[in-house]
């Protein structure tokens, strides 16, 4: 379960829509947005949840934010502004068992929550 589809984009096995990339992450777009901006961040030590997440890896999730946060902003998105998200095991709707930041935005988001 700890090798998915984000370990083989981070390793370029499979093709990607990057857009950020440094040692410690990577940034790609959605194969399936959710809105016009739909931007998955994602680190590359393997996490599969952020329930695996460590009081060690703390600097870590910051940068995922760090990084949302920068692209929104480089992108133009911030003013208007975005939504970030981080679906956690099956009841918050995760897929793929790497540790990843939605970021959406481009449009008004509405309201979330509880799928009727
Ligand atoms: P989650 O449901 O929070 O685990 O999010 C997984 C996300 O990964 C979904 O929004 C998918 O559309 C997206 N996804 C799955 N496979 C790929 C892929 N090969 N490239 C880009 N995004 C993907």
């Amino acid at each position: 379960m700890s090798d998915t589809i984000f370990h083989k984009i981070i390793r370029r096995e499979i093709p990607a829509d990057i857009v950020y990339e440094d040692e410690h992450l990577i940034a790609f777009r959605d194969v399936a947005p959710q809105a016009p901006v739909h931007v998955l961040f994602v680190p590359k030590e393997t996490i599969p949840t952020l329930d695996d997440l460590q009081p060690s890896q703390a600097e870590l999730a910051g940068r995922l934010m760090l990084a949302a946060a920068n692209h929104a902003r480089e992108q133009g998105l911030a003013e208007d502004g975005y939504r970030v998200v981080m679906n956690c095991n099956a009841d918050g709707g995760q897929t793929v068992f790497q540790m990843h930041l939605h970021l959406l935005a481009g449009a008004p988001l509405g309201s979330f929550g509880v799928r009727k």
